[in-house]
C-alpha cells in the first residue's frame, strides 16, 4: 500500500457525521455530547490521514472518546491501539471478534493483507446482537452480522442535521474473502457462519436506512456521491435505496460463491 495515495478530503456526510477515512478503509466521525466518536479506525498505515482529517475539520483528535468497530479485521481496527495509547479512547467491538483484537486468534487478516498484527488491544465494551448503547447522547443499535467475521456488527443510529433526524447505518462486513469454505477450514471456523450470513442479509434488508455509511468507500458508492455533491450540491449521501442495493449486490456475490463451491455448508 502507498498510504499517500489513500487520501480522501474529509467532509461532512450529514449533520454531526463526517467522513475522515481513506480509500482502503472508511472512518467516520460523530460529534456527540461526550466528545468525538469514531466508527472504525482503519489501517495503522493510514492513521495519520485520519488524524490529519479530523484536525482539518476543526476538531481535536484528543477528543476522540469512543471507538466503535464494524468488525475485527486489520483494515477496520488497525489504528485503534495508537488512538487508545494517545488519547485514552474507549473501545467497542462485537463479542465474537474480541480475541481477534487481542491477538489470541490470528484472524485480523493482517497477514493476508501483507502485514503483521502488532496493534493488539483489549476492547473495553463487548457488544452483542440487539444491544442499544447510549454513547454521548446517541443511541447506537447493534445488530449481529456474523459471517465475514464472527462478531461483525451492523451499527444503526440517528444523525441530526438540517433535514432533521436521519437514520445512518454501517454494515458489519460483507467481503466474501473470509466466507469461503477454504478460509473457514484453514482457521477451523464453522461452516454455519455462511448460513448465519445469509440470514443476516435478510434481516438487515428489512431496516430503513437513510444514510449508508460504507465501511469501505465502494460499499456505499461514497466517492461517486462525493463527486456528485461537489458538482451539483445537495446531499447525495441521503439515499434510502443505497443500503438495499448494497445488500442485494452482496447477496448476489454470496450466492455465486456458494454456487461455485457447490454447497452452502
Ligand atoms: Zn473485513
Amino acid at each position: 500500500m502507498k498510504p499517500w495515495e489513500q487520501y480522501i478530503p474529509p467532509h461532512r456526510v450529514y449533520g454531526n457525521v463526517y467522513f475522515v477515512g481513506a480509500r482502503c478503509g472508511s472512518s467516520h466521525l460523530i460529534e456527540s455530547d461526550d466528545g468525538l466518536i469514531l466508527l472504525d479506525s482503519g489501517y495503522p498505515q493510514t492513521l495519520y490521514l485520519v488524524i490529519e482529517n479530523i484536525r482539518a475539520l476543526g476538531f481535536d483528535p484528543k477528543n476522540i472518546k469512543h471507538i466503535l468497530h464494524s468488525h475485527g479485521h486489520y483494515d477496520h481496527l488497525g489504528g485503534t491501539r495508537a488512538l487508545v495509547e494517545l488519547y485514552g479512547a474507549k473501545t467497542y467491538l462485537g463479542e465474537g471478534d474480541a480475541d481477534y483484537a487481542d491477538g489470541t486468534r490470528d484472524l485480523t487478516w493482517a497477514k493476508e493483507l501483507g502485514y503483521k498484527y502488532e496493534e493488539q488491544f483489549t476492547p473495553d465494551v463487548l457488544v452483542k446482537d440487539g444491544d442499544v448503547l447510549n454513547i454521548g447522547g446517541i443511541d447506537f443499535y447493534f445488530q449481529g452480522c456474523p459471517g465475514h467475521t464472527e462478531g461483525a456488527m451492523n451499527i444503526y443510529f440517528y444523525a441530526d442535521g438540517e433535514l432533521g433526524k436521519k437514520r445512518c447505518a454501517m454494515f458489519g462486513g460483507a467481503g466474501m474473502n473470509s466466507l469461503t469454505l477454504d478460509f473457514l477450514d484453514s482457521y477451523s471456523l464453522p461452516h454455519t457462519l455462511r448460513a448465519d450470513f445469509a440470514k443476516v442479509l435478510e434481516i438487515a434488508d428489512k431496516e430503513h436506512v437513510d444514510v449508508h455509511l460504507g465501511n469501505h468507500v465502494w460499499s456505499s458508492r461514497h466517492i461517486e456521491k462525493l463527486a456528485k455533491q461537489q458538482a451539483e450540491g445537495g446531499n447525495p449521501f441521503i439515499d434510502e435505496n443505497c443500503w438495499h442495493e448494497f445488500i442485494a449486490k452482496t447477496k448476489k456475490s454470496f450466492e455465486s460463491m456458494v454456487a461455485k463451491e457447490g454447497r452452502l455448508l
